[in-house]
């Protein structure tokens, strides 16, 4: 019997992930690549074509052979349509018949989720909320983005734009964010923003500064300089008050934080648990154990929760 062939990939912001992965989880090829910026859906769209089409002529596969592919992406998006509404992130405002588009170039099956929902779907099968029914997945890098894992499935509400945590409100004042509201959680807190509070703060055209962004204010606030710090430190102060609203809310057990952010750096995930800990209704932390924990598939979190979804769809 021929082996079957999975095509699951990730398209952010920035980055894009494709690999070709077979159905007992072996890497057979991965690419990544820059997500062509502010570009229309059609060049994403062939971009991930052209990606894999080279991947599968380096595997000698035939595309007819492909069982499935499973793309999350940085959109607000209507699962059960494949439609695209809004992404901040790719600068796409106007509905986007995504999967109609991808699934013209692919003669098998064709599934595409939000990222933070795929990820949520990836720790809770394979990753960091293994063994939990209930768990959210929180990304801080460029944006921040939130994947909701309720009694044992993924939560998407009633048109597939549940999770936003990003783009709660109110936080700071006057600050326009990517999806055209103003002062939510991420316009203030997630890497960019705080790169961009140091911008406002400092003249990045001065030769002594240079450009400014996440990984400099980081560095700027464990040389001791107190204005970095004051900017890190609201940051962790408001995501992790808005996680502690998300576990009074809804009584999580796991909390998997991913990003680039929080990546390499477990004092800022211990401040976030502390807050929580500290911040949310008594029982919900005391009665249940939260786990507050590191990411554990990196970046490949939503590639594996595309291809758990198709696994379990028997496709
Ligand atoms: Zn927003």
């Amino acid at each position: 019997m021929e082996r079957k062939v999975y095509a699951i990939g990730d398209v952010g912001g920035t980055k894009t992930l494709l690999l070709l992965v077979d159905g007992d989880r072996q890497v057979l090829w991965r690419q990544r690549l820059r997500t062509p910026a502010g570009s229309p859906p059609e060049v994403v769209v062939e971009t991930i074509d052209e990606a894999l089409s080279q991947g599968q002529r380096e595997i000698g596969l035939d595309r007819r052979h492909l069982a499935g592919v499973g793309i999350g992406i940085a959109a607000l998006l209507d699962f059960d349509e494949g439609v695209i509404y809004e992404s901040p992130n790719l600068h796409w405002h106007e509905p986007i018949p995504f999967r109609r588009m991808m699934q013209e170039c692919f003669p098998c099956p064709v599934y595409i989720d939000n990222d933070a929902n795929a990820a949520v779907l990836g720790e809770a099968t394979y990753g960091a909320a293994q063994g939990h029914r209930y768990a959210a997945y929180i990304t801080i890098s460029t944006g921040i983005g939130g994947g909701l894992y309720l009694d044992g499935k993924v939560y998407r509400g009633s048109r597939g734009f549940a999770g936003e945590i990003g783009h709660i409100k109110r936080f700071g004042k006057g600050r326009r964010c990517g999806c055209g509201g103003e002062d939510c959680l991420e316009a203030w807190a997630s890497g960019e923003a705080m790169a961009r509070s140091a911008r406002e703060l400092w003249d990045e055209s001065d030769p002594s500064i240079g450009p400014l962004n996440t990984a400099v204010v980081f560095d700027l606030a464990a040389a001791g300089n107190p204005l970095a710090r004051f900017i890190i430190e609201r940051a962790i102060e408001d995501i992790g008050t808005s996680l502690a609203n998300l576990v009074t809310l809804l009584n999580l057990s796991c909390l998997v934080i991913g990003g680039g952010v929080a990546q390499n750096r477990s004092d800022f995930i211990a401040q976030l648990r502390d807050i929580i800990n500290r911040a949310a209704i008594a029982p919900s932390v005391k009665v249940t154990r939260v786990e507050v924990v590191p990411a554990r598939l990196g970046a490949e979190a939503g590639a594996w929760g595309m291809f758990a979804m198709m696994q379990a769809s028997e496709c």
